[in-house]
Formats: C-alpha cells, sequence, structure tokens
C-alpha cells in the first residue's frame, strides 16, 4: 500500500490527501493503478536483485555472478552458463 501512496505522490504532488483523491476512482481505475505500481517494483526489485547478484563469485568463464540464476528467467546471467544449462536439459 505504501508503495502506490508513493505512486500517487510522485505522479499527482498538488492531491495531498489520498483518500479523498481515491474516493472518487472506480474499481477498475484502482485496478490498473495497483497493476501498474506492481510492474514497477517488480521491475525495480529484478534490477536491484540483479545488482546484487553481479557482485558475487565469478563463474568459470570469468562473469561475476554469472553461475546464480537471473531473479526474473531463473537461468544463469551469464549466457555461457545459460547456454550449457540448455544444452544439458536438451540431451
Ligand atoms: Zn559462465
Amino acid at each position: 500500500m505504501k508503495t502506490i501512496i508513493d505512486h500517487i505522490h510522485k505522479h499527482h504532488p498538488h492531491k495531498v490527501a489520498t483518500h479523498r483523491y481515491l474516493a472518487g476512482w472506480d474499481a477498475a481505475q484502482l485496478a490498473e493503478l495497483i497493476r501498474t505500481v506492481r510492474a514497477q517494483t517488480t521491475k525495480a526489485d529484478v534490477a536491484a536483485r540483479l545488482a546484487e547478484l553481479k557482485q558475487g563469485p565469478k563463474c568459470t568463464h570469468w562473469v561475476s555472478g554469472g553461475a546464480s540464476p537471473h531473479p526474473a528467467s531463473g537461468k544463469p546471467i551469464c549466457p555461457q552458463c545459460r547456454a550449457e544449462t540448455e544444452g544439458a536439459e536438451a540431451a
């Protein structure tokens, strides 16, 4: 909920009283707002987690955090590690 309020304040800074502002919205508008905020939050979370993983140990191809699973896809961050994993799955 806090991120939703932050989103409203960022995009509608002139609206101070959030509850009064949202009172005029219908369910579809609220659902759309929640979808937008969730998508943005997920994107930011993935980027932050990815940056964190890239601080990790190097894989056999000397990519920092290369063997760690990408937070969104679940596949290794390093393209070569990824190719090896996919090759192993196919075999
Ligand atoms: Zn690798």
